[in-house]
């Protein structure tokens, strides 16, 4: 009887599961997305192109060798904001301004051989802001959200805290100092923002940018704002050069100063302390405010041994709206004239800063366009400098909710809409989008915004902001690692997933800066290309020239 009902079982189990089979409906498949396949290049349709390819790629890696000769210079870009997401989403966009199609483009820092994964997060938060980064990626300390320069025993906004001298932790840029290299910083927000100001700040706040935004009673107790510090203490003083924007952060808010209006309320012009400063160290330098004056400098056979350039009151423009401000290339190529001229070595800091800020406002063209221009940026640092003894590393302080989604076609516009299929509403949607941001995709109707009806989207307006998820008046960060790119003497520590305050660390170390020294630290120094030319050629008639002067000295 058992194997009489166990078959009958099996039958009408077969019958359930084979008419639930027939009448469940198929899940749609995504990939069904038919992609427009006009744009693919013939020859990327064989296997063999790939391979070839490949084998180019492995050839040059198999040619790598391990640099470990001393880093005489180190600079440490950091694109605020650049997220991975931005990063494909620019080359993407790169290489359909040059009428590629864009995917197999490649920017600057991604030729580096040598690359890694940072973690971002504060002490106290998950997803960072660019003052604890600042602090991680500068000091090489994790710090609270908002507070520059001091490690985790802060309150934010504390000032006894910032007082605290055992709080304090000192920048790659005072390493720098310390060890008798040149330093410089070099960005397009006001220099007195929070990632340049983990080079040279110690606050609690990092709104504190003027005195304006310093307590009553924190200003009573001797807490200085960020352009005070800049300006009047160490390491900022000591800074070669500083190139950037923020000019009202240093001026007094008081009429005279033409356009220049500032914010303190001090009646400091911190300018003029800076002119003052070095007028007793008595150095040569200069204060510029505009492009031609700072290509004027840059011209010049004379160039000051400090320069202090503040090209916008504000931030620096967006570089497709900027009118006489210089690029960020062209304030490293300057920088980089300046700072070279120190046997010894210098470490610079440059930033991309406004990657960040058109994110903010969901501005993804401008987000674009400013990661190109951060990437011309470190293709001038290259081509200025010698992988043997620079070190570049390329980075980013935190990501952003920027995606980059849907099943577009190769080639598809970056910033357009994805061509393939609408959206499960029956609109258009772009390939690019925020998690959260200004601009709310659901319209007060209750329905998705149509991008292609809205004069902003289709003319391809700068300040056109791309939809989001959840409003807000500003996007937010993203918590997601960033990429770390690396180049020149030590390269190859920058690989793995660590977290980003070992930057500096793997810097210095590189560099020579710290106790911990490798085999090649003592390396004699360079000279320069003058001192060294005229050694080469007269080195005994030198020596004799100096020994008839001291004996006539000696006489006399
Ligand atoms: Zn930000």
């Amino acid at each position: 009887m058992w194997p009489t009902v166990l078959i009958a079982l099996q039958i009408v189990t077969h019958v359930i599961c084979h008419e639930d089979a027939a009448t469940t409906p198929k899940p749609k498949k995504v990939l069904e997305t038919v992609m427009n396949p006009a744009y693919i290049p013939a020859e990327e349709k064989h296997g063999s192109y790939w391979k070839k390819s490949a084998a180019s790629t492995l050839k040059s890696k198999l040619k790598e060798k391990t640099n470990k000769n001393k880093a005489r210079n180190g600079i440490l870009f950091i694109g605020d904001g650049m997220s991975l997401a931005t990063v494909m989403a620019a080359r993407t966009y790169a290489g359909q301004l040059d009428r590629g199609l864009g995917e197999e483009n490649i920017l600057e820092f991604e030729k580096f051989p040598v690359t890694g994964l940072a973690r971002t997060y504060c002490l106290d938060a998950q997803v960072p802001d660019s003052a604890c980064t600042a602090t991680s990626y500068l000091t090489g300390v994790k710090t609270k959200y908002g507070v520059i320069g001091l490690d985790g025993n802060v309150t934010r906004g504390s000032c006894h805290s910032q007082l605290h001298k055992g709080n304090w932790a000192p920048s790659i840029g005072q390493w720098a100092i310390e060890n008798g290299l040149d330093v410089g910083l070099v960005t397009t927000t006001r220099v007195t923002h929070a990632s340049p100001a983990g080079m040279y700040a110690h606050v609690s706040e990092r709104n504190w940018e003027s005195d304006v935004d310093v307590p009553a009673e924190c200003l009573t107790l001797g807490c200085r704002d960020i352009a005070y510090q800049l300006v009047m203490d160490n390491p900022g003083r000591q800074f070669k050069v500083i190139l950037g924007g923020g000019r009202r952060e240093f001026l007094p808010n008081v009429t005279g100063f033409g356009n220049n209006t500032g914010k303190r309320v001090d009646g400091v012009d911190l300018t003029e302390l800076w002119h003052v400063d070095k007028l007793q160290k008595n150095v040569s330098h200069q204060y510029v405010t505009d492009r031609l004056e700072l290509l004027k400098v840059y011209n010049s056979d004379d160039l000051p041994e400090y320069l202090l350039g503040l090209f916008n009151t504000d931030h620096m423009a967006y570089h497709l709206k900027a009118e006489d401000e210089p690029t960020l290339e062209e304030m490293v190529e300057v920088a980089i004239k300046m700072l070279s001229r120190n046997p010894k070595g210098y470490f610079l800091f440059v930033e991309g800063g406004r990657i960040d800020h058109a994110h903010h406002d969901s501005l993804a063209y401008l987000a674009l366009d400013e990661t190109v221009e951060y990437a011309k940026a470190v293709r001038k640092a290259r081509s200025l400098t010698d992988e043997s003894e620079t070190l570049i590393v390329v980075s980013s302080d935190h990501a952003h909710t920027m995606t980059v989604a849907g099943y577009p076609s190769r080639g598809n516009d970056i910033l357009g809409v994805v061509d393939t299929t609408n959206g499960g509403d029956g609109r258009p949607y772009t390939t690019i989008s925020y998690a959260n941001g200004k601009a709310a995709s659901i319209d007060t109707d209750g329905l998705r915004v149509d991008v292609t009806k809205e004069k902003g989207f289709t003319e391809r307006s700068l300040d056109y902001a791309y939809p989001s998820l959840v409003p807000l008046d500003s996007e937010t960060h993203g918590g997601e690692d960033v990429a770390v790119f690396a180049l020149g003497p030590w390269q190859h520590l920058f690989t793995a997933s660590y977290d980003q305050s070992v930057v500096p660390h793997l810097m210095a170390y590189a560099m020579c800066l710290t106790d911990d020294q490798h085999q090649n630290c003592h390396q004699p120094e360079r000279l320069t290309e003058a001192a060294s030319s005229a050694v080469s050629v007269y080195p005994y008639q030198l020596l004799l020239a100096q020994a008839v002067i001291s004996i006539i000295s000696c006489l006399l």
